[in-house]
């Protein structure tokens, strides 16, 4: 089965309004006719509203880079998915490792936030990824594997068209040091694997899985030409419209 590639870029907590249109009008001039890859971006929460009006009638989609599980109510600080999806989101970004070790979001919390997001009728891009400690101590399956089997309880076999993951080394996060194309392809079809463990083949050959971590335009050409690297998920290269451009088109 062939998928189509995903590339989506996580702003994080960066750019000013007025830096989040340049940057959004910018991609929406380079690549936003795009249509052989699906193209996304995770602004600021306080942005989404406007980086969604701005790539309108592109190819470019919009997602949040989180969101809690409850409706509404006493949330002090929090955003649901009705909200996300109310600002013209097609997409949510649940599980990054920012939001698992700075803000210490475990894998219930996040499988909770994953039911949410897809009954909200959101499309769930699920990222997961070891520690360098975990990697170096042989549990780099064993992590993924419980982030996966745990974010992803409860979910059937029919959402899981909603769903990505990420996989995203954590030590190669805004590090400058990226999975080897070997090292990403590896975890990629052990992931792979585990989907059709949990769901079946035709889920396991249909669920893209995108590769995070120091993805840039110098190196995406290789990592997306891996067999089982179906699109990247980027943090950094995703800030400039020179990079991102490129990378994009890398995968073309
Ligand atoms: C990310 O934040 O998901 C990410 C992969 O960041 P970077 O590309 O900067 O490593």
């Amino acid at each position: 089965m062939s998928r189509k590639l995903f590339i989506a870029g996580n702003w994080k907590m960066n750019t000013t309004l007025q830096s989040g249109l340049d940057l959004a009008n910018g991609l929406k001039e380079t690549i936003g006719s795009i249509d052989e890859i699906e193209l996304a971006f995770f602004p600021p929460a306080v942005y989404l509203k406007s980086i969604c009006d701005a790539v309108a009638g592109s190819n470019i989609g919009v997602g949040a880079q989180n969101m809690y599980f409850e409706d509404s109510g006493a949330f002090t600080g929090e955003i649901s998915g009705a909200m996300v999806k109310d600002t013209g989101c097609k997409y949510v970004l649940l599980g990054h490792s920012e939001r698992r070790h700075v803000f210490g979001e475990t894998d219930e919390m996040i499988n909770r936030k994953v039911l949410k997001a897809l009954s909200d009728g959101l499309h769930v891009v699920l990222a997961v990824g070891e520690l360098l400690e975990e990697r170096e101590a042989g549990k780099t399956m064993e992590v993924n594997e419980r982030q996966i089997r745990i974010g992803l309880e409860g979910v059937d076999a029919a959402a899981m068209s909603n769903v990505t993951i990420a996989y995203e080394p954590v030590w190669a996060i805004g590090t400058g040091k990226t999975a080897s194309p070997e090292q990403a392809q590896e975890t990629h079809a052990k992931i792979r694997q585990l989907l059709e463990k949990l769901y079946n083949a035709d889920v396991a050959a249909a669920t893209r899985i995108q590769y995070g971590g120091s993805m840039k335009p110098s190196n995406a050409a290789e990592l997306l030409g891996q067999p089982d690297v179906d699109g990247g998920l980027i943090g950094g290269a995703s800030l400039k419209v020179e990079d991102f451009t490129a990378l994009v088109k890398a995968g073309l």
